[in-house]
């Protein structure tokens, strides 16, 4: 039976094993259906200053999946990137920010907010990358001064002078960089300071317990030290409770994201913080 089902075609006789081979087949089939059909969509989340000013938002995938309904992009996101389907994905993804972007534009309430993009690292290392970006800026009329992308860790297990080279054409028309996770990843200090970086986003998981856990606060405090000494902007991520807020405050973070500002949701979520009334 197994012979038969040719040379190409693993076979495992655990059943469960099969059985994740396949749903992951499936899942693979079925967003690559989804792409082309326009089940994925862009939520927004805000990014405040510490005055809770609307500075932006990121952009964050969303599946709209016919039969299971919402899917978290931590559910496919890893698989579109061993499948290469993140290329697509991502262009998506930068495509539908560049328009927002330019209907922004169009208002002096919004004029100002910029997005950030999360870019995955193979996306990042694509031959065309820089080039389909700027396109992508030009296409929709965006300025690229508004435009941030959120790089992570991974990306220093790679080439880092082509990681650098290709920042630095990007940062020379505009463009900004975060890098994404912060202190989750491959940290090198040297790495990051020859990065060109604008901005370090402190992950989440320190900040849920920086309260009660005193590792968590020391990491935090330690990173936005380092973050001042290399004059680049912090992004503090999941910021739920004014508790957090005031422990980042006084050790001088200065950008917050996270429930306690917004949950991420369609671009008019953002329009209606800045214009309540309507
Ligand atoms: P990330 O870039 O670190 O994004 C932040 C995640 O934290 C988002 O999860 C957001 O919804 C969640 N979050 C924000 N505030 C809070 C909070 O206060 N509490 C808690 N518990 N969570 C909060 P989401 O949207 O599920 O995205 C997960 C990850 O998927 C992202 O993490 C990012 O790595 C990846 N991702 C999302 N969209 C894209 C995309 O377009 N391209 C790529 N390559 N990756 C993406
Ligand atoms: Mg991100
Ligand atoms: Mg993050
Ligand atoms: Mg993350």
């Amino acid at each position: 039976q197994a012979k038969a089902a040719g040379r190409n075609t693993q076979r495992f006789f655990d059943p469960d094993m099969q059985a994740a081979v396949n749903a992951r087949s499936n899942l693979e089939a079925d967003l690559r259906q989804g792409l082309a059909r326009g089940e994925l969509l862009v939520h927004y989340q805000p990014v405040v200053d510490h005055h809770a000013r609307l500075l932006g938002a990121e952009a964050l995938v969303r599946w709209r999946h016919p039969q299971r309904g919402m899917i978290s992009p931590a559910d496919f996101i890893p698989l579109a990137e061993q499948t290469g389907l993140i290329l697509p994905l991502g262009q998506y993804v930068l495509q539908t920010a560049c328009e927002q972007l330019q209907r922004w534009s169009q208002h002096p309430d919004t004029a100002h907010l910029s997005i950030s993009v999360n870019v995955s690292a193979r996306q990042f290392r694509q031959p065309g990358f820089v080039a389909e970006v700027l396109q992508t800026l030009k296409n929709h009329n965006a300025d690229p001064r508004q435009l941030k992308l959120e790089l992570t860790e991974s990306l220093l297990l790679g080439d880092i002078e082509d990681t650098i080279a290709r920042m630095v054409q990007l940062k020379s028309e505009g463009v900004g960089f975060a890098l994404d996770d912060f202190g989750t990843g491959y940290s090198s200090l040297s790495y990051l300071k020859r990065l060109p970086l604008d901005q370090v986003k402190i992950d989440q998981s320190f900040v849920r317990d920086v309260l009660t856990d005193p590792n968590d606060a020391a990491i935090v405090r330690t990173i936005l030290a380092l973050a001042k000494s290399l004059d680049l902007e912090v992004v503090a991520e999941g910021v739920e409770t004014t508790g957090q807020l005031s422990f980042l405050r006084l050790h001088g973070c200065e950008g917050f994201q996270g429930y306690l500002f917004g949950r991420p949701g369609p671009a008019e979520t953002i329009d209606a913080l800045l214009d309540p009334a309507g």
